[in-house]
């Protein structure tokens, strides 16, 4: 069995804190972030980096939750320790669903399951053959070859990302923004787009139960399902033991918060809160700068503080 994550107290979380103490209402009196990314995927920032982010934005209680990857966890969960932060060990996983990509979290997952390994093992694989079909398609669209370069800006090698072209592409100046290169090439249906067979939604949610932890549809307003689609997403999700999904995230408009509130309601899921965070100046949140939860939904984290 794993150690129940430790919670510090306010005190000691406060007592660190450089600034004044963010007002919280008393019915929520915990800052907590879910969702976001290191350079061990597609964030800019070493996880210890964005752990020490979170703690200066006032965060108590954080997860990592990189995609389809692990191999942050262990840096981010001892920053997090001296920093009196609580951790949650978290992964973003890409699931296909309808022939489009969903991604799934694994929230207070164990790390060292092995099962759970070895299925990222198999998405990080298919993330390799992409990148050299996307490559190869950039490569015909007459950008030159741009694998060596996105591989030299992603830290980690196994885990190539449409976020590491996008940036070569801007950095190189094929494109005024990351954002110009996903409206130009890479986005869904764009000319260097591949579509990949990623993880099924059942390998998914088994791996994350199997770790112990609670499979949470990430940022659902995101997905360009028609209504029957997003039923039977969430209709199949439930049957399959996912509990949660996220209301309040960077990737959600304002108005969608209480959409989502709503979904969650009507299908009896937990709710989360997460920025998405990939780093300064690149995500529409910073880690910890979300509205709250609203109170008729509740919160994943529950039954773990
Ligand atoms: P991948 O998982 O390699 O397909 O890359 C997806 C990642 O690229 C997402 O997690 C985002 O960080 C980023 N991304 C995807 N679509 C867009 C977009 N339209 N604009 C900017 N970033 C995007
Ligand atoms: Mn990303
Ligand atoms: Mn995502
Ligand atoms: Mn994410």
């Amino acid at each position: 069995m794993r150690p129940p994550c430790v919670m510090p107290s306010r005190s000691t979380t406060s007592g660190s804190f450089c600034g004044p103490e963010p007002h919280r209402p008393p019915e929520n009196p915990i800052n907590i972030d879910l969702h976001s990314h290191s350079s061990q995927s597609d964030g800019l920032l070493r996880p210890q980096d964005v752990a020490a982010r979170a703690h200066a934005n006032g965060v108590d209680v954080w997860a990592l939750s990189d995609h389809d990857e692990l191999s942050g966890l262990d840096e981010a969960a001892s920053a997090a320790r001296s920093l009196g932060m609580a951790f949650i060990p978290g992964v973003e996983i890409s699931v296909t669903f309808c022939e489009k990509t969903v991604h799934i979290l694994g929230l207070n997952i164990d790390a060292r399951h092995d099962h759970l390994r070895d299925g990222l093992q198999t998405v990080r694989a298919s993330r390799h053959v992409r990148a050299r079909q996307i490559a190869d398609r950039l490569h015909d669209l007459g950008l030159g070859d741009c694998y060596e370069g996105a591989l030299a800006l992603a830290q980690n090698p196994d885990l190539l990302s449409r976020a590491h072209f996008a940036r070569f592409l801007h950095e190189t100046g094929a494109c005024r923004s990351m954002q110009k290169a996903f409206d130009k090439y890479l986005g869904d249906g764009r000319p260097a787009f591949v579509p990949v067979q990623w993880a099924g939604l059942d390998q998914a949610i088994e791996w994350i139960r199997g770790a112990g932890g609670k499979a949470v549809i990430a940022h659902p307003g995101r997905y360009t399902f028609s209504p029957q689609q997003f039923d039977a997403l969430f209709e199949r999700f439930k049957e399959l033991g996912g509990v949660g999904i996220e209301v309040v995230t960077g990737s959600h408009a304002p108005r969608q918060y209480a959409e989502y509130a709503r979904v969650a309601r009507h299908y009896g899921f937990e709710g989360s809160r997460g920025s998405d965070f990939h780093a300064p100046g690149r995500s529409r949140v910073d880690l910890g700068a979300l509205p709250d939860l609203p109170l008729d939904v509740t919160p994943v984290w529950h039954d773990w503080l």
